[in-house]
Formats: C-alpha cells, structure tokens, sequence
C-alpha cells in the first residue's frame, strides 16, 4: 500500500477550448519526480495522449484517478503568481485558459542551464531614483511614465542599472522586432553580455534559450519584443515598456493581449516596478493612476501647421509653402521626410466651396470616398459647414505623393525610406527606419484627426508625435504638419510640445461620454450568418451593461459591449462562445476594441 500515490495533480490540456479550463485530476506516481505547479506534463485524455499544463497540487485519494505519464523539459514554465495573471487574462480577454499557459512556455521545452553573465555594471544615474531603488529592494512601485522621445537607450541605462546590480532581472518590452534588435545592440555598449534579445523573429531554440537563461540566472536586461509580457523571466524586479501606446502593443489576433495591462498585473501581484517610456502616456495608463515624470523644456522639436485653407481648391497634396521648405533643404544637400498616412487609409476630404475638412453630420468622422459614414454608417449629405456638394481629397496613397515629388524634385532625389535620397517617402511602419533629418513633413493631419473611431484624435497627436520626433536635433531643422483645422486642439497640443493636460482633459470627456478608459468595451465577432445569435446577445444587457449591435459587413457580424465593468459579461460568454464555436461559428473577441 505504501507505493500507493496521493499526490494529484490538476492538469489543463493544451487544447484551445473553453471546455478544459477547470482541468482534470491525474495521480502523480511517486517515481516521478520533478512534478510542480508550472510543469509540462503528458496525460491521457480519452484515447489520447496530450501535453498539459500543471496548474495546481494537492494530497489526497488518488483510487480510480488515470495517472500523468510524464514530465517534460526540466523546470516549470510559470508558477502560482504568473499562473494568476495567466487567469486574469483567459478572463479579461474571454479566451480559453490552456491558450494563456501556453503564451508563458518557451518555443520549446526548456532545458539546460543557459549562459549565465559576466560583464560588469556600469554606474548610472536613474532619471527615476524612487523608482529604480524599489526595483532594486525588489518592492512594488507605483508604474511611472517617463515622457520623453527615442533614442531611449540613456533612459532604459539610468532605469536599470541599480535593480541588474542588485541581482535582479529587468525586462524592456519594444513594438518591433527592428526596435528591439536596435535597442538591445545599444544597450549592450553599457550592459555587454546582460543584455539579451527576444523576438519572434529569432530561432525557436535561440528563444528557448533565453527563456531558460531568464529564468536560471538573474542581472539581465532582457529585450523583447511584446509576447515577453507573459514570460516568466525570473520574475523581473523591473519592467520598462517603451511607447505602450503602439498599435503593436495589443495582440491583432485572439486573445487580443495589450502589454500594458499584462505588465501592470504581474507588477502588482510580483510585486515589482513598472516605468512606461515614450512621448505620449496612454489615457488608460495615466487613468490608472501613473505617475509622470516630464522633461523641464519641450518633449519633442517644435511643429509649424500649414493652413490647407489657403490653398485654392484643385491645389496639389503638397501646399506651395512645403514645397519651397523641401526645396530649401534639398538645395543644401540635407534629408526631408515625408510622412503618408498609413496604406490603404482614406484621404481625408474637404468642401471645395468653404475648404472645411468634410465631416459625418451624426459622429464627426472624416469619411472615405463614399456616401455613407465609415463609422456610424450615417448618410453624409451635403458640406456640414455650407451645404456644399463638392469635395475634394486633402491628401493622397504614397503613389501619387512620390510622383508629385519626382516633378517638383526630379525622380533621382525623391524614394522610400531605406533608398539613401534626398526626400524620403514613407508611412507609420518607415518611422522606426528614418534617419535624423533637416525637415520632416506630415501631408494629411486631417486623415488621423477624423478617422473613424473614438480614439481618433489622441492617435493622431501619438502618430505626429513620432514624426516630428524624425528630425535630428539641432538648429534650423524644421517640422511641417499640413492641415486643413489648425485650430484643432490636438494641433495646439503637437505645438506645444507637451500632452499631458490634454490628455488629462480628454479623460475627463471620456468619463463623460462612458468611453474607455472610465468604461470597458468589448467586441464579439462572428463570420457568416450570425442571426440565431441576436437574442442570446440581447441577453447580455445587464445592469449598467449595454449591448450595441449587430452590425453586419464583410460577411461579419459584429456586437459590442459597453459598460463600467463587464466581468460578469466575460463569464457569461466563456459559455456562449463555446456553444458557438462547438456549434461551427467562427467567434473572434477583441476585448479593448480600439476602433470604434
Ligand atoms: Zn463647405
Ligand atoms: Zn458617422
């Protein structure tokens, strides 16, 4: 009787459904060693065999129960304070428990010891001492966002410096793969062989290693790119996250992970500090209580506006006060960029009568080239502004931006971002690539003032933001941002080279208008017919809780949840989706939507 085991272990399978979150009970043979919350494990599940995820242990009657089969790697992938975020998550973003575990492992099982460190530290001075200490006592600190622009390598030296010598782990999350890679190289002129780098662009076994290294050995600066917000990391007693208000911050596919939220969690159930780096703060993080820390004199180098009103209708995308700032700079022999608004995004448009942006009379939006509002599906009708019915786009796709050029300036002066030319053409994914320049030109304010979602303005000013962070520092150097509604407040913002009061008085509006951050929203997505589903969402309106939809289009239906907390909406649908699903419907939720 005595090789009778009575340790059970719970086990989530990895199988993406909704139907295994609570797991199932497997006795643990006493010869197995190496069991613990965290642990890979392989158990029987019906005629099968799966990988599993060890979520919970405890003693007790192990008779009739089937038998885990084995472990695998040589140590678990979270433990009992991650595996809490991890639950945070599989609620907050209505997505299935055994698909957040997963986000925690390495892209293979992890094994070995990896390279532990040797370089020495260099001392620094914290540009947030409070801040950088308690990472250093390894303590909990109220998350800081530190205002300032790129090159961030100075800021994330000064942050991290006393928490690595304290043997602690620091981890810098960036949006992209090139970002990170950068950030790291520069880093690693300070840190040497503390810094490591993770991105989904390296080998899997590459990842794995530093996963396991993270997790073995402590005074590292890990750099990576977002999907190390869920890895352990041997518990970093620092994170610093740069621009979390990037789109590349909030997963596109389900679950729709924001890096933010899962940082700000961990921090405060580890225990750990939190400094969030970059010009603009997000609403919700400064919501959330953040601290801010500014610069005395401008965050970014001074902006002029270009009055698009002035201009004649049937005028060129670039106004005649553009073109005679590029010419000066090319004449020089100096670099101008030239920023469009994103590929495939709308121009925005205006009356040719009274040069007003034209605008949806229900919601304000800009619309794209048809007779109904992109947003609200409204009719648009004549000019709000004059009752004029001919308009006429204010800025144009990066193909006929590049031909205007090549008239003004020749085709040999005028290419894209990595082309070396004098004027550089280039959308929000060439930012990271363009080099300091003499003068940088944003064509079409308008198109990001008025897109169509509630987040409109605050993107637009985050999106200038970067481009006027594109010039080089130093006398002379200019920055040009055309726009046909100059007394726009984003605009006075972008000239004023500080955001916080606007950002403070657009909380308040939103706190007014129940919009996030002083509400949640929720997205529910279903391909095909979608008809059967409209009570049961109906259903969902509760309390403060409001059910906006269905809105169909593109072979979608899509309903939308508002509220001051939707908790118990999340928990309600983990249900409903997984009837959905089983029942052949395809479901996508997008909890935080960020384009309504
Ligand atoms: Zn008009
Ligand atoms: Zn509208």
């Amino acid at each position: 009787m005595s090789d009778e085991p009575t340790l059970i272990a719970q086990v989530v399978p990895e199988l993406p459904t909704f139907a295994v979150d609570d797991g199932f009970s497997y006795a643990v043979p006493a010869d197995l060693a190496g069991v613990s919350v965290g642990s890979i494990v392989r158990v029987p599940l019906g005629s099968r065999r799966v990988r599993g995820y060890v979520v919970s242990l405890r003693e007790g009657e192990t008779e009739g129960l089937k038998t885990v089969n084995s472990v695998s790697g040589d140590m678990p992938v979270f433990d009992a304070q991650i595996l809490e975020t991890l639950r945070w998550a599989a609620l907050h973003y209505v997505a299935p428990l055994s698909v957040l575990l997963g986000r925690a492992a390495p892209p293979n099982l992890p094994r070995g010891k990896g390279r532990p460190p040797a370089d020495p530290i260099p001392a620094a001075e914290s540009p947030l001492p409070d801040l950088s200490a308690a990472a250093a006592a390894h303590r909990h600190a109220r998350p800081t966002c530190l205002v300032a622009t790129s090159p961030y390598a100075d800021h994330v030296v000064g942050l991290a410096g006393q928490a690595l010598a304290s043997d602690g782990n620091v981890a810098v999350i960036v949006s992209t793969v090139d970002e990170a890679k950068a950030l790291a190289r520069d880093l690693a002129t300070s840190f040497g062989d503390r810094v490591r780098y993770i991105s989904s662009s390296i080998p899997a076994k590459d990842a794995t290693k530093e996963w396991v290294a993270a997790e073995r050995h402590s005074g590292l600066l890990i750099v990576g790119t977002p999907e190390i917000a869920l890895w352990p990391l041997g518990k970093p007693s620092l994170w610093i996250v740069v621009e979390e208000g990037r789109r590349a911050m909030k997963a596109k596919q389900t679950p729709t992970l924001q890096v933010r939220d899962l940082v700000r969690r961990r921090a405060l159930i580890e225990r750990t500090a939190v400094a969030f780096l970059g010009p603009v703060p997000t609403l919700d993080t400064l919501a959330k209580g953040a601290a801010t820390t500014e610069p005395p004199g401008r965050v970014w180098p001074l902006v002029e506006l270009v009055d698009r009103r002035e201009d004649p209708p049937g005028s060129r995308v670039i106004a005649g006060r553009t073109t005679a700032a590029i010419r000066q700079v090319h004449k020089a022999g100096g670099q101008v960029f030239v920023f469009v608004s994103r590929r495939g995004y709308a121009p925005a448009f205006r009356c040719v009568k009274c040069r007003e942006p034209r605008r949806c009379p229900e919601c304000g939006a800009g619309p794209d080239r048809g007779d109904r509002c992109r947003r609200c599906g409204n009719e648009l009708g004549p000019c709000v502004e004059c009752a004029g019915r001919r308009f006429e786009p204010l800025g144009a796709g990066l193909g006929r931006v590049v031909e205007e050029l090549q008239r003004s300036f020749g085709t040999e002066a005028v290419g894209g971002i990595g082309s070396g030319r004098q004027v550089l053409v280039g959308t929000e994914r060439d930012l990271p690539y363009v080099p300091g320049t003499a003068l940088s030109v944003a064509l079409d304010a308008d198109s990001l003032l008025l897109a169509p979602h509630y987040r409109a303005e605050e993107d637009a000013v985050r999106i200038l933001v970067r481009v006027c962070a594109t010039v080089a520092r130093g006398r002379g150097r200019r920055c040009l941002v055309q726009t046909a509604q100059p007394g726009h407040r984003a605009l006075a913002t972008l000239r004023s080279g500080h955001s916080l009061d606007y950002l403070t008085a657009l909380i308040r509006e939103r706190e007014r208008d129940g919009l996030p951050p002083a509400s949640e929203l929720l997205a529910i997505e279903v391909s095909g017919d979608a008809t059967a589903l409209t009570d049961e969402m109906a259903a969902l309106e509760d309390g403060d809780v409001r059910v906006h939809g269905p809105e169909s289009g593109g072979g979608r239906t899509r309903w939308f949840l508002q509220g001051e907390s939707l908790q118990r909406s999340r928990v309600q649908l983990r249900t409903s989706v997984q009837r959905w699903r089983d029942a052949g419907i395809k479901v996508r939720i997008d909890a935080d939507p960020i384009d309504l």
